[in-house]
């Protein structure tokens, strides 16, 4: 059998025996059999650029080779893959190392809580930890938040309704909810915050957490102004509400600093950790202040929380981002990748607006004035000028004129990307935002291939003739 054939036939088992639920697979219809940093290479001889990366996982992109020592060696010493809860040196050494990388603050009377493997489980531990910590029921929650599929956390996503949330404007300047953006409209959300909880008919009593992304990633690469995560800081501990910070997608040097929260100085009194600290293998744990540690024995139990290859595996790659400064470099190489496609959206009426801190990026389409849907071939006589026009007010002008969500137009783009040899993921409120989540490793050489590849996509799908 040939290589498409083999490709083919896969895809289509695929389809056929696995569940309508599934996601990725479905934008991506790619197979893949071999993978080393930024590449992935399909079944059919194809190679893309990966700016997926596991939904943010792989910090240090696919099989690094300090990732893969670190598996080889647990194999090799015969150490138990299965311990359920034990001490074992593999997890000792993952403990030391976490903690070494903790806001300080936190690190000196950190608890660490292992979970199931999947950050939902960390999210449901976190909610269940303040809810018995405090004595209190409800959640506070935000608008755009994802923390996962279980009910829970399902709930505090904005999902069905099993624990109670409240839910709060989460600050955003393209679409902010009170059409001013900047640090006005962030003021203003944490206004309404603090007005909830003190208003005695808000209909909101004292909650038993609040739980917040420092950028919101599903949501559409959100990030939260520096100044709004200091006052939901305030606000919380001024009311003794513990302050849950969800990192499971922006950890480990993601967004420029070691953990996200850091460029705001705010030391959250629990975060829920999983993604990235797991090295590529499942790993999801919580951290939080001892004074919170109210727990019986058995609180939150589970199976497999004791994954060693996956602590072996993310306790390198925490010392490896850590060792080669590898949150600066994300944030400076984000930075610059930021002004390039904000220099690109001044050619494209359709990107609404381009986002993110360090390599964690979004480009939300939007359908133009002129023709809804389809971009004029000409630049020109776009009414809401992108940011980094050269607009002094240039965020105040988008918030207030945000132009509709492109879904089409980014799913077109998300095609365009594969058909040049890019995997990119959408995101946002409408599927409208493309993600750019690639591993802090790379080059800057790589870096540049993405931005052309999604250049050329992006032209390419706002053709008026596409499709
Ligand atoms: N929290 C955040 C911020 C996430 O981005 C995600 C996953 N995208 C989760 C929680 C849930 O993690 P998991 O899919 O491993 O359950």
């Amino acid at each position: 059998m040939g290589h498409s054939a083999v490709h083919e036939g896969i895809l289509r088992r695929q389809a056929a025996r696995e569940s309508a639920a599934r996601t990725y697979a479905r934008a991506l219809p790619i197979v893949p059999v071999r993978a080393r940093g930024l590449t992935i290479e399909g079944a059919d001889g194809q190679r893309y650029l990966d700016c997926l990366s596991g939904a943010g996982t792989l910090a240090l992109g696919h099989n690094h080779p300090v990732v893969l020592e670190a598996i080889r060696k647990v194999l090799d010493s015969g150490a138990p893959l299965h311990v359920l809860d034990l001490a074992t040196p593999v997890k000792d050494a993952f403990t030391t190392e976490l903690f070494h990388t903790l806001p300080r603050g936190l690190a000196d009377r950190a608890r660490i809580q292992f979970c199931g493997p999947a950050g939902t489980d960390a999210v449901e531990a976190a909610l269940k930890l303040v809810r018995t910590a405090t004595g209190r029921d409800g959640m506070l929650a935000f608008t755009g938040a994802y923390h996962g599929m279980t009910a829970g956390a399902l709930s505090a996503s904005g999902g069905a309704p099993d624990v109670r949330v409240a839910r709060l404007p989460y600050p955003q300047d393209y679409r902010c909810p009170f059409g001013i953006g900047g640090a006005d409209g962030a003021e203003i959300a944490a206004r309404w915050t603090e007005n909830l909880l003190d208003d005695t008919k808000s209909g909101v009593p004292r909650p038993a957490g609040m739980i917040l992304e420092p950028v919101q990633g599903e949501g559409g690469v959100n990030p939260a102004p520096d100044g709004w995560m200091r006052r939901m800081r305030e606000i919380t501990a001024a009311r003794s509400i513990p302050l849950i910070a969800d990192e499971v997608q922006t950890g480990v040097g993601r967004t420029g600093t070691f953990w996200a929260v850091e460029h705001s100085g705010v030391v959250p009194d629990v975060m829920v950790l999983s993604k990235a600290i797991g090295g590529s293998l499942p790993l999801a744990v919580v951290i939080y202040r001892d004074d919170l540690d109210v727990w019986q024995p058995g609180a939150h139990a589970g199976t497999f929380r004791g994954n060693q290859l996956a602590m072996a595996a993310g306790a390198a790659t925490l010392a490896y981002v850590r060792e080669n400064g590898l949150a600066e470099r994300a944030g400076v190489l984000g930075t610059r990748m930021l002004t390039q496609l904000r220099s690109l959206a001044t050619e494209h009426p359709c990107i609404g607006d381009v986002r993110g801190r360090g390599l964690m990026i979004g480009v939300e389409l939007v359908a133009p004035a002129a023709a809804p849907g389809v971009e004029p071939t000409a630049p020109g006589g776009h009414p809401a000028a992108p940011s980094g026009a050269g607009d002094p007010n240039g965020v105040l002008s988008r918030a207030q004129r945000p132009l509709p969500p492109a879904p089409e137009l980014a799913a077109a783009v998300q095609r365009e990307c594969l058909r040049r040899g890019l995997i990119v993921e959408l995101g946002g409120r409408h599927s409208s935002v493309v993600r750019l989540l690639p591993p802090l490793t790379i080059t800057d050489e790589q870096a540049a291939a993405i931005l052309d590849r999604l250049s050329d996509a992006i032209s390419a799908a706002a053709r008026p003739h596409h499709g």
